[in-house]
């Protein structure tokens, strides 16, 4: 048996055993596109002899590169940890590291991340008396232009848009403060390599030659910068595979481009494509729903994937009166899931906007489900953990302004705001950081005897750290920091719950910095010499500031909660849709008022993100909506109607176990029977054993118009009851008085169905 080519099929087999020169694979959700980066890597090293650290293998988020090095750890053993496998990003870090000098910076650069750019923005727009832009258009105009691989010379804002000309001259300041401080943020990790690729020919001659191989997972997300790196990087041999699927394209905002897969032939000549068309992952009834909506994209290259797995559980359709109850009823169907015999890991709810969390957590604990919410930085983002962040990058680059000015006064040394705005003056004015001005403001006449001691107590502080964290474990430096600022000791003292709580925050750094110790440890020295070796503390910070949105920990056990965004590229047993409705999914914000073009642009955007969501799913797919939302507007929150998502709309009934729209009533008796390979636990299956009478009822259809409810009784139209059978709903309309009255109920987990009104309760 080989375990390289032999789970492979034809198409996959041709892929991984293609020699030299570009290769692109287009194809659908599911296809083993990962699988043949993967199998082509091992191949590589393996039959090849390519030398792993020869081979460049680039991912979209650190769960899918740590993903992809294990199975190649499996394929190859131990070996496979000395190839490059990371995200654009974490191969950009590691690459200035590399060549910090080429690029003017310490080899333990500190990395802002996105508060600490929008804290950086908030002065620079403070300073400059600036009141026209808000911080987050100017970043995002900043992210834009990066992403674009454009710098501030490249740029021209017309006359007439004074904004634009403001939001450049923000972007000047923003990089001279970046430069003062030897810091680098997220789009220079991606710009300053190119740049150096571009301009500096001893950068070049290293690079160019370096790679081997390089191969690009979910090329259609791929910015022009991403993209222009990867073509600096395959050198001149063209030695390059790329994979991707046009149709899960969802990062145009950021500014990928799909042209880069239309474009890829041109740019690489001669490049061989291969087509995979089997999916491996989802049922047909996924399949057939996932396509029926991305087949309504209005520009798209039509393709089709098909299975040879038959059969598989209908869809099940949640509809609820608001984001409330829609919690409970995903709460109850992921419990009916995991019943089912779906392990936690194995279930995954997903969402278009994180504040749809929000009401999905407060169920899920209610109905005490493991969840957890996919979203790295929210332990790395909590203000404490911030701060002792900020004194280690303090301590690599006293220089960093922007994490001088976070801890100068915390814990609070009665450093004081005109203390501080001297000293950032006094800076200024000489060209300095603030660290370097700091020792001429210790003699200031200015200021009270106080203060001057306060600040050669900090400069010490810093100065002293310096000396030190370099040579230091990442776990001993975190130490070092807690002990020496008291930032744990402050909080203690405080004694509340709250600073009990952020105390142990800081032992939860503690602790994360010593397990990445023990993980240095048991990886395998570099296979290259040339490879520098920043001191630990700054691979941990590097790896903290690197965590994406996708990348937080997914413990065993617990269900997964995240963004559509995030759940790119990952499968699941079942998965939840929620907020299947118009204004959420698809989402209404992005096209709000823009020209025509471009609004079909952003509903074909949204249309992919629901595909991409629905192919993620292995076994059940289950569909969500509410009728009512909470929206946040400027005069406080207020509800909503909503109208059934578009996308809903596209699906055949048939997909649901329902007869097709406009069918004669189906006949009498139980009425859908267990459907093969269904899993037990979906509430369709559950139908086999309940009663004809109640189960009989020919009147089935999903209804998409939901009218509004109407006042009165029980069991009026809208009054919301229960089943002992099948669970909650809402009452569509009654015939008959008294408890034989037969009630049309719109169940929530089994679509709408006639009772007598005396199997039923109000809920
Ligand atoms: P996406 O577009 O969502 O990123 P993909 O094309 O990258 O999907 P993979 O994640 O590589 O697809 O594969 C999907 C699933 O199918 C995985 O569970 C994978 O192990 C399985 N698979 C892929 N190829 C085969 C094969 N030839 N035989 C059996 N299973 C396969
Ligand atoms: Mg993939």
């Amino acid at each position: 048996m080989d375990p390289i080519l032999d789970p492979l099929n034809d198409a996959q087999r041709a892929a991984v055993l293609h020699g030299d020169g570009p290769l692109l694979v287009l194809a659908g959700a599911g296809s083993g596109k990962t699988r043949v980066i993967v199998h082509r890597v091992a191949h590589l090293v393996r039959v090849r002899g390519i030398a792993p650290w020869h081979v460049l293998c680039v991912t979209f988020t650190n769960k899918a590169a740590g993903e992809m090095k294990e199975r190649l750890v499996e394929l190859l053993g131990p070996e496979a940890e000395q190839a490059w496998v990371s995200t654009f990003h974490a191969f950009g870090a590691r690459f200035l590291r590399r060549e910090a000098q080429a690029a003017g910076l310490s080899p333990s650069f500190p990395i802002y991340d996105d508060g600490d750019q929008l804290g950086l923005v908030k002065r620079l727009l403070a300073e400059a008396h600036v009141d026209a832009l808000t911080p987050r258009e100017v970043l995002s105009r900043i992210d834009r232009w990066k992403n674009a691989g454009l710098s501030p010379g490249e740029v021209r804002a017309g006359d007439r848009d004074p904004s634009g000309q403001a939001a450049l001259e923000l972007w000047r300041r923003y990089e001279r403060a970046l430069g003062r401080a030897g810091a680098v943020d997220f789009g220079d990790l991606l710009m300053r390599p190119l740049k150096l690729l571009e301009l500096d020919e001893a950068v070049r001659a290293r690079w160019s030659g370096r790679f081997r191989h390089v191969l690009v997972d979910e090329f259609q997300d791929t910015s022009p910068a991403q993209y222009r790196l990867v073509r600096h990087l395959a050198g001149g041999r063209g030695n390059v595979c790329v994979v991707g699927d046009d149709d899960q394209a969802i990062y145009r905002w950021r500014g990928a481009d799909v042209a880069n897969i239309l474009d890829f032939d041109r740019d690489f000549p001669g490049t061989t494509v291969v087509k995979l068309e089997q999916n491996y992952r989802s049922s047909r009834q996924i399949l057939d729903a996932a396509h029926a909506v991305i087949e309504k994209a209005a520009r798209r290259r039509e393709k089709r994937l098909w299975t040879a797995r038959e059969g598989g559980a209908p869809l099940q359709l949640l509809v609820s009166e608001d984001e409330h109850q829609e919690g409970e009823r995903i709460a109850r169907a992921v419990q009916a899931a995991h019943r089912g015999g779906v392990a936690w890991e194995e279930i995954a709810v997903l969402y278009r906007v994180n504040a749809q969390s929000r009401a999905l957590e407060a169920a899920l604990r209610a109905a005490r489900v493991p969840y957890v919410i996919v979203r790295g930085q929210s332990f790395y983002e909590r203000a404490e953990v911030k701060d002792a962040a900020a004194y280690l990058r303090l301590a690599l680059e006293p220089r960093s302004d922007l994490d001088l000015l976070r801890v100068v006064n915390r814990p609070s040394r009665k450093i004081g705001e005109r203390t501080v705005a001297l000293l950032q003056e006094r800076a200024a004015a000489a060209g300095l950081s603030l660290f370097e001005s700091l020792a001429g403001l210790e003699s200031a006449a200015e200021l009270k005897p106080q203060a001057r001691k306060a600040l050669a107590g900090f400069r010490d502080l810093v100065a002293g750290l310096h000396a030190r964290v370099g040579a230091l474990a990442a776990g001993e430096a975190v130490r070092a920091v807690l002990d020496g600022t008291g930032l744990i000791d402050k909080l203690r003292l405080e004694g509340t719950d709250e600073s009990v709580e952020r105390a142990e925050n800081l032992l939860e750094l503690l602790a994360a910095a010593r397990e990445f110790d023990e993980a240095q440890g048991r990886a395998p020295p570099a296979a290259d010499p040339e490879e520098p070796v920043p001191p630990p503390i700054s691979r941990f910070l590097e790896q903290i500031a690197l965590l994406g949105e996708a990348d937080g920990p997914t413990p065993e056990g617990r269900v997964a909660l995240m963004t559509l965004h995030a759940a790119k590229g990952l499968e699941f047993d079942a998965v939840i849709l929620a907020g299947m409705e118009e204004g959420t999914l698809p989402h209404q914000r992005p096209w709000h008022d823009d020209a025509p073009a471009e609004r079909a642009a952003a509903l074909d955007e949204e249309r992919r993100l629901c595909y991409v969501g629905m192919t993620r799913a292995r076994h059940q797919l289950s569909l969500s909506l509410a009728r009512r939302r909470m929206s946040y507007g400027e005069g406080g929150p207020t509800f909503r109607s909503t109208e059934p998502s578009r996308f809903l709309g596209d699906l055949p009934q048939e997909l649901f176990g329902l007869p097709p729209r406009g069918a004669p009533p189906a006949p009498r008796g139980p009425v859908i029977r267990r459907p093969p390979g269904a899993l037990p636990g979906d509430p369709h299956v559950e139908l086999d054993d309940a009663p004809p009478e109640e189960a009989g009822p020919a009147e089935r259809s999903i209804d998409w118009s939901f009218d509004q409810t109407e006042g009165g009784g029980a069991f009026a139209r809208g009054a919301r009851v229960r089943h002992a059978q099948f669970g909650e709903g809402l009452v569509r309309g009654s015939d008959g008085p008294g408890g034989d009255a037969k009630v049309t109920v719109a169940f929530f987990s089994v679509g709408e169905k006639r009772v007598l009104a005396r199997f039923l309760r109000p809920a």
